[in-house]
Parts: C-alpha cells; sequence; structure tokens
C-alpha cells in the first residue's frame, strides 16, 4: 500500500435508481413526478437571459428564500436552500450531528443517512421499525446525539401523526431533530406546524417530487433562525455558490404557481389510491403509502423476479437485495397511462 493510500476518506457511497433513457420505458424507479413542471417554469427558462450566467448567483439565494418563506408564512431568516434536499439533509448532518452520542433513525428509511453519517464519521444507532414498518417512538427515547426520520418514511411511504411526531421532539429537546419531508405534499400532516413550538426542529423539503423539478437540483430546510443561521455558516464555510441561477428563477415560478402544483399533486395522489386497488386485485399487499409511490410484496410471486420481468418490459421499479425488505417492490407513482402498462405486464407475469 502506498503510503498516501491510506489517507483516501473511504466511503461506501449511496446507490441511487437507474437513470435508464430509453424512448418507451415507463420508469417508476425515482419517485419522479410524471408530469412536466408548472407552464411557468417552461415560459422563464425559454426566456433566461444567458447574459446572467456571467455573474455569480446571489449567495444567499434570495429571490427563492424570499418566495418559499412567503409560501411557508415564515421568516426570510428560517430559510436556508440548497442543490436538492440531499444537500441540504447532508449541510444539516455537517452543522448539527457533532456530538459523541450516537444520532439515531430507523432502519427502515432513505439510505443515504448512514452514508452521510459514514462520511462525516458521526456515530449512529438504527432503531427497527415494527413489522408492520411503522416507527414507534417509544423507542426514540435514550441518549442520542440528534435525530433524524422521513415522514412520510421511505421507501414504506407510512406517515407518522403530528402528535407522534411532537411526542420526538418533546422528548428530545437536548438533540436536533430533523424531519424530512420529501413527500409531505402527498400525506396529510406537517411538522412545519410545530415550528413555532420548538427551535430545536428542522424540516427539509424537495422541489423533486411535487414540484416535478428534480433535475433542477433544490430542496430547502424550515427551522429556527438560529439552526439555519449556523447551516448557512457552514455553507458559506464551504461553497458558497451553491444554487445556479436558472434553478433559481424556476425554483421561484414553481413556489409561485400554487395552482398547477395542486393539480398535478392531485392528480398524482388519485392515481396512487386506484393504484392500491388495481396491485390488491393482482395479489399484492402493501403499507397504507402517503406518498407518490407504493411499497408492496406480492402473495405469492418473489419481488426480484417480478421486478426482473418488469425490466424486461422496459418497465423500471425499484427493488433492494437488502434485509428486511428483499421481497418488496417500491413502484413510484406515474400517469395513469403508465400505471395501466405496468398492471398490464403484472397481469401477463401473474398468468
Ligand atoms: N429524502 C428522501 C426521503 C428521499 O426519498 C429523497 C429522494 N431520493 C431525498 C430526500 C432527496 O431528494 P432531492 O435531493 O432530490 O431533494
Amino acid at each position: 500500500m502506498r503510503e498516501w493510500e491510506k489517507y483516501i476518506r473511504k466511503v461506501t457511497p449511496y446507490t441511487p435508481g437507474e437513470q435508464p433513457n430509453k424512448p418507451n420505458m415507463v420508469k417508476l424507479n425515482t419517485n419522479e413526478c410524471p408530469y412536466p413542471p408548472s407552464p411557468k417554469v417552461d415560459e422563464i427558462l425559454k426566456n433566461f437571459n444567458t447574459d446572467l450566467l456571467r455573474l455569480y448567483p446571489s449567495p444567499d439565494v434570495g429571490p427563492l428564500v424570499k418566495a418559499i418563506a412567503a409560501y411557508h408564512n415564515v421568516d426570510e431568516k428560517q430559510v436556508f436552500v440548497g442543490v436538492g434536499s440531499d444537500d441540504v439533509i447532508g449541510m444539516a448532518f455537517l452543522t448539527f450531528f457533532n456530538s459523541d452520542k450516537p444520532i439515531l433513525f430507523p432502519d427502515i428509511t432513505y439510505s443515504f443517512y448512514d452514508v452521510w453519517a459514514d462520511l462525516f464519521r458521526i456515530p449512529y444507532k438504527t432503531i427497527p421499525v415494527d413489522d408492520d414498518f411503522k416507527i414507534n417512538i417509544a423507542d426514540y427515547n435514550i441518549p442520542n446525539g440528534g435525530i433524524i426520520f422521513a415522514n412520510p418514511n421511505a421507501p414504506t411511504g407510512i406517515e407518522m401523526s403530528l402528535s407522534a411526531i411532537e411526542d420526538v421532539i418533546k422528548a428530545n429537546q437536548d438533540s436536533i431533530v430533523i424531519v424530512d419531508e420529501a413527500y409531505a405534499d402527498f400525506g396529510t400532516v406537517t411538522a412545519l406546524d410545530l415550528l413555532d413550538k420548538y427551535d430545536n426542529l428542522l424540516v427539509t423539503r424537495t422541489f423533486s417530487k411535487s414540484r416535478a423539478m428534480a433535475g433542477a437540483r433544490i430542496g430547502f430546510a424550515i427551522g429556527s433562525e438560529e439552526l439555519i443561521t449556523a447551516m448557512q455558516n457552514v455553507k458559506f464555510a464551504y461553497n458558497s455558490y451553491t444554487m445556479n441561477q436558472p434553478a433559481i428563477l424556476a425554483g421561484v415560478e414553481a413556489i409561485n404557481d400554487d395552482e398547477y402544483f395542486k393539480e398535478i399533486r392531485d392528480k398524482m395522489v388519485a392515481t396512487r389510491e386506484h393504484a392500491k386497488l388495481r396491485l390488491a386485485e393482482l395479489g399484492f399487499e402493501g403499507t397504507d403509502s402517503k406518498t407518490n409511490f407504493l411499497f408492496v410484496t406480492h402473495v405469492s410471486a418473489e419481488a426480484k423476479d417480478i421486478f426482473e420481468f418488469l425490466k424486461s418490459k422496459d418497465i423500471y421499479v425499484r427493488y433492494w437485495n437488502k434485509p428486511r425488505i428483499n421481497n418488496h417492490l417500491r413502484i413510484s407513482i406515474g400517469t395513469d397511462e403508465e400505471m395501466e402498462k405496468l398492471y398490464e405486464a403484472l397481469e401477463e407475469f401473474l398468468a
């Protein structure tokens, strides 16, 4: 081994879902929105003044912070914007999780949490969800250096009640509690409603799912001014200009077009509820997902075989060969037409 090899930071990276690009594929594997972004986003990008690219973007992402703060009715000082919520959550780990005590998160959850913990050398402890994949909040009443959970959780889609979330925050006043709300727009509760009561709460969100802008890479966090200032300081100690000009302008248009947002979100929720029934008819069982994906297992067929068969038909869903979930599939909600293609292929496989 060469001397310098010892000093390379060795990490196991996060494995994102495949991004194939086939003309007639049905892509239901990364929880993207099947509809285009707001027409206002289209308009602003078509008319984008490229002279703006000569200049650095505003380092504080001012216009977008302003639009997000107005939309969520919070002070601008309570908003942090980053390159997707992955960037925002990564920054939050770096900023807040510096205790010697382990941070806590569920064993079945977004598989980036342990990757960031390893990258930043943060000790962590995973807390098993129960056999129905539900989070037991009492398990979080142990000494810890911070807590993160997704609500609704991924890949299970299960939503925790607001009172359960509050109980976790209340019982852990000495720690920062991050609630990852990547999918909250498809659900019914939000921890944003608790912000006035708790200054140890950080809520993260994304434009990637409900606002159809995964390719623009916009995420944000809302928390107390103190938490957001701490995150800004870490960001400015690392990379000041994270957000590019087109993304900032497009993001403002997206958040301001609430009518369009509600229209596509409602369509996805309706398709999801219909999909629950159709998949049940085909012999699938699953959680009561409150997201834009379903987490299902089949009564007799193996998840891996279904996954491979669908892939051979250019229908992409997500499968993990991981303990506890290796007989499940996560199926993102597509358009009604895409979902029909899925049901047809499943009928063929199961015949
Ligand atoms: N949190 C959860 C639970 C997710 O599923 C995702 C999407 N992979 C993210 C955060 C990150 O999304 P983005 O970086 O696109 O905002």
